[in-house]
Formats: structure tokens, sequence, C-alpha cells
């Protein structure tokens, strides 16, 4: 009963920590590039390309550049800030 209540807490307490840190999960689909403007997910507004979450189906915007998800705000931030800098 107590491992059952404890479980259940940690549910809530990662789920927490998705909505402020973003996904933690590590496996992600193969990236997709979408091509025109047209129908964008918000995830690929970013670099137009995206992975999803295979495991909470969130989706991300992905740097091919880098090689890397961009998962949290944060990240966002940077990276936007970056892509100013570039276009100036
Ligand atoms: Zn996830």
């Amino acid at each position: 009963m107590i491992a059952r209540l404890m479980d259940a807490v940690f549910v809530w307490i990662a789920r927490l920590m998705d909505a402020v840190f973003g996904c933690r999960h590590a496996h992600y689909s193969f990236p997709v590039t979408i091509r025109g403007k047209a129908r964008r997910p918000q995830a690929a507004v970013l670099t137009g390309t995206y992975v999803a979450c295979l495991e909470c189906g969130r989706e991300f915007p992905y740097d091919w550049q880098e090689m890397k998800v961009i998962s949290s705000p944060e990240r966002h931030r940077e990276h936007l800030a970056e892509l100013a800098k570039h276009a100036a």
C-alpha cells in the first residue's frame, strides 16, 4: 500500500519535472525535416527539423548542425539568440 503510494508520488514528481524542465526521456524518433512552411508542427518552427519522444510523444526541435535535441525552454532561447547573431 505504501509502496503504491510512493510510486504514485514518484510518477507525479516525474511529471512535474517534465513540465518544468522539459522531457527527460532519451528515446527519440529519427529527426524529421519539414520542407515548406505550411503545416509545420510547433516543434519544427525553430530549425525546420524535429524529433518526437517515443515515451511521452512530445515533439522537440532538433538541430542537425549540433546533432542535438533542443529540449528545454532555456536552450530554446539560447538557440534563438544564436540564430539572431548569425542573421545579424
Ligand atoms: Zn518524453
